[in-house]
């Protein structure tokens, strides 16, 4: 039998209110034993006096009783709502403690149980975790609308599908070639057909929900002191909403995390880029145009007051710049009407810029409304494994049902993966790793 867990479920520290919640068959016993009083009804708020096993007084606190299987986890569950004290907390989680068969709960494992009682699939649980994470408006809304179920139903009903698909095909081996109507193989292949290319739709998204989650990468470029620190620093003090400044992986890349009109976006300050002379520089630029290729988006910082180090630059930075800036406007002004003039100095044309950077941000991450977008580079790599799996089944030669029927069940198998209803025991360590305790 599973022991019964406890934790603190809200964050550490001084709050007005924490919450500990305790899941498993002793959650009854815990609330009496606490409380010393029976159990509410279910769902029913009630004001409890909590003492310890000695009977000395904890606190007093709200306790809300869930009896299985309505609950988070599926199991009974018991919930004191305490006052936020670092000492009433550890005093409760104290007296939970000494309650024989309760432990204190692994990160994750509440809702790990809550999937394991088929209360949440495992979408929903990674989406417990993004909207936990969530930093901004559309990691919020993303994460959501997949625990709402968005993704798993698609791939459920894509399941579905490819359950019918294989009973046909099923029943083509039982009955043998000849008595199964020829146009049965053709809806066969044509719903085969299809499902494949609605998932290579899904696949083919430009990976905006990965994007979405883990934020989006933008890279400021140019040459040596055209002002690339000075405007990261702008931008990060304007848009400082959850920005946390990090020193990169090296010297020369420094990020940014920015929250700009609800997208995540990290900001990447780059090396200079020019010919360089010695190689330790020679190094650094290297790396930074690496990074700026792999960033989704870049801005391109050019001097107003030096357009020969603008003219010099490699052709790849200036033809792979999404924006250009011509920087130290309050020196003298940008070449031609056209061009974007700034100051970091003075904060002239920040704003425009910021402004063309969300919509840059907007146009390569906006979602349509009612498709659901992979969030995650493991449901993409299960996807691709179905898609395999149907286009292989499409080429099996006609005489050989035996051989598009396991592709089919390989490629259902892969969507189930996805949701948890297949192999779920192998995928919740994986899972739930990133969890934190409480959860
Ligand atoms: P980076 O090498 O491209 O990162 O450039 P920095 O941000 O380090 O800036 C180089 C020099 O230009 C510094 O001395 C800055 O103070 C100066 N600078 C940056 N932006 C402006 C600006 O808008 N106007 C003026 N006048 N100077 C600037």
């Amino acid at each position: 039998m599973a022991a019964t867990i406890f934790a603190l479920s809200s964050a550490p520290g001084r709050a007005g209110i924490a919450v500990i919640r305790v899941s498993g068959d002793a959650a009854r016993e815990a609330f009496e034993t606490l409380t010393g009083r029976a159990l509410p009804e279910p769902r029913q708020v009630v004001l409890v006096h909590l003492r310890d096993q000695a009977g000395h007084s904890i606190d007093r606190a709200l306790g809300l009783w869930f009896r299985a299987p309505s609950s988070f986890t599926g199991e009974d569950v018991c919930e004191f709502h305490t006052h936020g004290g670092h000492a009433v907390t550890e005093a409760v989680l104290g007296a939970l403690g000494r309650i024989s068969g309760l432990r204190l709960a692994d990160p994750g494992e509440f809702t790990r149980r809550a999937v394991e009682h088929g209360k949440l699939d495992l979408t929903a649980a990674e989406a417990v975790a993004d909207l936990i994470e969530a930093e901004t408006e559309q990691q919020r809304l993303l994460a959501l609308r997949q625990q709402e179920g968005a993704l798993a139903e698609l791939y459920g009903r894509w399941r579905e599908q490819l359950t019918r698909v294989l009973a046909w095909v099923e029943a083509a081996i039982d009955f043998g070639e000849d008595e199964v109507p020829e146009t049965i193989w053709t809806s066969a292949r044509h719903d085969t057909e299809r499902l494949s290319y609605e998932m290579r739709q899904h696949l083919d998204d430009s990976h905006r929900g990965e994007l979405i989650r883990d934020g989006l990468t933008v890279a400021v470029v140019g040459p040596p002191n055209a002002g690339k620190s000075s405007l990261v620093n702008v931008l990060s003090k304007r848009e400082v909403a959850i920005v946390a400044p990090t020193a990169g992986t090296t010297r020369d890349l420094i990020e940014v995390r920015l929250n700009l009109s609800g997208y995540a976006v990290t900001l990447v300050d780059t090396a200079g880029l020019r010919e360089a002379a010695e190689e330790v520089e020679a190094e650094g630029i290297r790396r930074s145009l690496i990074r700026a290729q792999n960033a989704d988006l870049r801005i391109l910082v050019l001097d107003a007051a030096d357009s020969g180090a603008a003219m010099k630059l490699p052709d790849e930075v200036r033809r792979g710049a999404d924006i250009v800036v011509w920087n130290k406007a309050d020196l003298c002004s940008a070449p031609g009407p056209a061009a974007l003039g700034i100051s970091a100095r003075t904060g002239a044309g920040i704003s425009d810029l910021v402004e063309i950077l969300a919509r840059c941000v907007r146009e390569r991450l906006q979602l349509s409304r009612e498709a659901p977008v992979l969030t995650r580079a493991r449901h993409r790599a299960s996807v691709e494994d179905a898609v395999r799996a149907l286009e292989r089944a499409l080429v099996a030669p006609a005489g050989a049902p035996e051989l598009m029927a396991e592709d089919l069940r390989l490629a259902s198998r892969a969507l189930g993966r996805i949701t948890g209803a297949v192999d779920v025991e192998q995928l919740l360590d994986v899972i739930f790793r990133d969890f934190c305790i409480g959860k």
